[in-house]
């Protein structure tokens, strides 16, 4: 293993893909990749980062290596307690020809702080930052053309060591790897329906919900899939004490707007302080409109004039009607938020270099 440490307990091996992914299909096909194909689902690339750390020590230098299948003890920290994180942004081709993160900086320092949470060694800024640029150079064929979407980057943080007792695993490993994307919504911005749940809690008080934890995303699976079925694209989940107060739409951040304030639901430690919340606000600031971080009460949500969700994946998403209980509130007669569609245009622009980055929060990939 090149720069790296061989590590007993995982190290990872060629092993054949049984599914003809896109790769297999592309590369029999030639070098041609049909863009406009890309939906928001994974597609196998070239190449993947990975690191390993025991426990106590430091990290060691990583290495790049083909994309294969990882070898893991049964007994690994990650698989048997979910001692792991995740992050995710995206790089672009950006106006001036370049490959661009977005703030991936925020997305180190996140999972700085979810490491420590989860008992896991933090990897430092710079070796975050490395391995996420290699990765994106080492697979650059993979980045769709402008507007056409873009190569979603997954970093993950797991305890690889094997361990039998509820504790931190004695070996970690840092991977990334990444997977072209189309846009999330193909033909521009489409409001969404959503459900408040009455039911359901994403997290609680002293938990993990602040952080990327694996382990978060499982429990919303199932409440998730039973919206759909009948009809929304997400649920709204409310505060775990009160059950009154707006957390988060699925793995998204909430914004809501009334008489031009904008509110979103303030960081107590159970919602995601998502990088694309935390650039809506500043950009809202600097165009003028007022900005609170506050409790949102489900029924101020409800007499809203418009309301939308965040996230690096849909960037914005407009809400074009909300369901709790009896009541079912629609927004903006079912379009989409002018408000929701000024930010997005004004992020996305901002993300591909088509405006000037005043904020200085693009990071070319050379
Ligand atoms: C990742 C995530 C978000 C959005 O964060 P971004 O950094 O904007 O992508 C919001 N909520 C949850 C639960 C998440 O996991």
């Amino acid at each position: 293993m090149p720069g790296g440490l061989p590590a007993q307990s995982l190290k990872a091996e060629a092993a054949p893909s049984e599914v003809k992914g896109v790769r297999e299909v592309l590369e029999e096909s030639g070098p041609e990749i049909d863009w406009d194909s890309l939906t928001f689902s994974f597609t196998e690339t070239d190449r993947m980062y990975i690191a390993y750390c025991k426990q106590g020590e430091e990290w060691q230098p990583g290495s790049m290596q083909d994309f294969q299948n990882l070898s893991i003890s049964p007994a690994a920290g990650v698989i048997n307690y979910g001692q792991g994180l995740f992050e995710g942004m995206k790089a672009q081709h950006a106006a001036d020809g370049s490959i661009v993160l977005f703030r991936p900086q925020d997305n180190a320092r996140r999972s700085r702080e979810g490491a420590r949470r989860l008992g896991m060694p933090p990897v430092p800024e710079k070796m975050f930052l490395d391995a996420i640029k290699k990765t994106v150079s080492e697979n650059s064929r993979w980045v769709p053309p402008m507007g056409k979407g873009a190569l979603y980057v997954r970093p993950l943080i797991f305890g690889s060591g094997a361990i039998l007792g509820v504790a931190p695993a004695p070996e970690y490993t840092f991977l990334v790897y990444v997977s072209p994307v189309g846009p999330y919504f193909k033909g521009g911005i489409t409001p969404t329906s959503l459900r408040v749940s009455d039911e359901f809690h994403r997290a609680a008080p002293g938990g993990s919900g602040g952080v990327k934890a694996i382990g978060n995303y499982a429990p919303g699976m199932v409440p998730s899939q039973m919206a759909k079925k009948e009809g929304y694209s997400e649920i709204i989940y409310l505060d775990a004490v009160n059950h009154r107060y707006i957390e988060e739409v699925g793995a998204a951040n909430f914004f809501c707007v009334k008489d031009r304030v904008i509110s979103t639901p303030e960081l107590t430690g159970t919602i995601l302080p998502g990088v694309t919340r935390s650039s809506v606000m500043e950009l809202a600031k600097s165009k003028g409109y007022e900005v609170i971080e506050e409790k949102v009460d489900v029924d101020y949500a409800l007499e809203a004039d418009e309301c939308f969700c965040v996230g690096t994946a849909a960037v914005i998403s407009s809400i074009g009607r909300i369901e709790h209980g009896t009541k079912v509130v629609e927004y903006c007669g079912g379009d989409v938020g002018p408000v929701a569609l000024e930010l997005y245009e004004t992020l996305t622009s901002i993300q591909q270099r088509r405006s000037p980055d005043e904020f200085g929060w693009t990071m070319s990939v050379e």
